[in-house]
């Protein structure tokens, strides 16, 4: 690892300055073959996120394909299954599968979700600095225009810039709620007067503002110094990750282009003007890069033009560099990678597996028994949510000789709980006396199909007098 001539990336940061003000980014506009990748990625993301919470509308679907409403229905669509409250503990799990799946990937691969995948960097460099490039120009005409005293051209163009910005940040907003709460409710709430409806009016303007504020003055800071996934890095990453890197060996000395003793970089700084970040990849892996391969693109460009090998600055880890070997997994990374598979299978296992109908019979809280001459009466309350995406008709049975079960308030044997609603009722179980094991005997309930499908069971307790 090369160190710059302070070391002073060590303690600074490239955003602030030494009275500890920030220090306004400019960079330059990236290209090349890695920038063109993430630009179709990127896009095909954007499209996904504005077209999902409208792709049941589109093709008919009766369920959401995502939905994530902790608000108004509470609860969820994922491919179009429907998850309740019932589900916590798949979400409890997926919730710590998916962290280790992060750190997995982290050790890994490095920081490729930050500048591949992240929505803060695809919105910060595919959208919004996009637009500033149209409207102001490369680096060097936005640090001009910046310094400028406020004349007709710098009002314009600011204030066209922050206007769209702030469109852009609305329909942000719009978009990552509709995913919570779903586009026809969206739609309600935005046809609905404001009066009607005065603390989404102000929810849905203050993240308005947030995520203005962020892409207008925040920025970088959001990655380097907000994000706890950013932050931890540093403790995920090994000798062996592959991330974004500067190949040393072959780079130092740093020399003019005709010097024979220098290395291959000629110190032109490309790949720091470009850096979205500000820094300086050549002194080494630092918390504040994205890996969003820009200067890859740009050091490569100038390899190019000095007919010289590329990736000089490339996806390397510090093994590979330092021993020159040509990058390969590591045990540990093998492991980990099988570990990430199983991780996943379990997820889909335990997802695909669920049961479309959950039942819980319990004993009426509180309640005993009751004699009717040699019958014995237990409570039971009953609670079924159906996730099947359809409304279902089902009997309850069970395989205790000889009990009989009725149904209060039902006229028939046959129960219906609507699609993804929960139905609570209420059933007697009656059971001669000599058959119970004692004070307290074990039943077993079945809910079944009308065509005899087994959809879930459940056990509870039958109380009895003492024998
Ligand atoms: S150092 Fe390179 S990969 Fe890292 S943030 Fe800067 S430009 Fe992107
Ligand atoms: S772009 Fe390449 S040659 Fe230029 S300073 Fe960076 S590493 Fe050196």
């Amino acid at each position: 690892m090369i160190q710059d001539e302070e070391g002073s990336f060590r303690d600074s940061m490239t955003t602030v300055d030494e009275s500890g003000k920030r220090k306004w980014l400019f960079p330059k506009k990236p290209f090349g073959a890695l920038f063109n990748k993430r630009k179709i990625l990127s896009y095909l993301l954007l499209f996904i996120m504005f077209v999902t919470p409208f792709l049941h509308k589109i093709f008919g679907f009766k369920n959401p394909v995502f939905l994530f409403d902790v608000v108004f229905r509470k609860e969820f669509f994922i491919f179009g299954q429907q998850f309740t409250s019932q589900d916590s503990f798949i979400f409890a799990l997926g919730l710590v599968l998916f962290m280790v799946a992060i750190i997995l990937f982290t050790t890994i691969f490095g920081r490729v979700w930050c500048g591949w995948l992240c929505p803060q960097t695809i919105f910060m460099e595919m959208v919004f600095r996009r637009i500033e490039f149209w409207i102001e120009g490369d680096a060097n005409k936005q640090r001009k225009l910046n310094k400028q005293d406020w004349n007709a051209e710098k009002i314009k163009k600011k204030s066209l810039k922050y206007f769209l910005f702030l469109i852009l940040s609305w329909i942000i907003t719009h978009m990552a709620v509709s995913w919570i709460i779903g586009v026809e409710k969206m739609q309600e709430m935005i046809l609905d007067n404001p009066k009607e409806n005065w603390t989404f009016f102000i929810v849905m303007m203050a993240l308005t503002l947030i995520i203005y504020g962020v892409y207008m003055r925040f920025r970088e800071q959001m990655c380097t110094t907000f994000c706890p996934y950013g932050r931890l890095q540093g403790v995920m990453l090994g000798k062996d990750s592959m991330v974004v890197a500067y190949d040393y060996n072959r780079g130092e000395p740093k020399g003019k282009k005709k010097d024979p003793n220098a290395g291959d970089c000629i110190d032109c700084n490309a790949c720091v003007t470009v850096c979205p970040t500000g820094i300086d990849i050549r002194n080494g892996t630092q918390m504040e890069c994205v890996n969003c391969t820009a200067c890859i693109d740009a050091c490569d460009d100038i390899m190019f033009k000095l007919k010289r090998e590329p990736k000089l600055i490339g996806f390397f880890s510090e093994e590979s560099i330092e021993t020159r070997k040509k990058f390969s997994f590591s045990l540990r990374q093998k492991a980990y990678m099988v570990v990430l598979v199983v991780l996943m299978a379990v997820i889909a296992f335990i997802t695909f597996n669920r049961t479309k109908i959950d039942a819980v019979i319990l004993r009426n809280p509180g309640s005993t028994y009751t004699v009717n001459g040699n019958k014995i009466i237990n409570m039971y309350k009953i609670d079924m949510v159906n996730k099947s995406g359809d409304d279902v008709q089902f009997l309850i049975e069970t395989d205790f000789p000889e009990a009989e079960l009725q149904f209060i308030g039902q006229s028939s044997d046959t129960l219906v709980v609507a699609e993804g609603k929960v139905m609570n009722g209420v059933m007697l179980v009656n059971i001669d006396s000599e058959k119970l094991d004692g004070m307290k005997t074990m039943i077993n309930f079945q809910i079944k199909g009308l065509d005899g499908t087994l959809f879930d069971s459940s056990e509870s307790t039958f109380l009895g007098p003492k024998k």
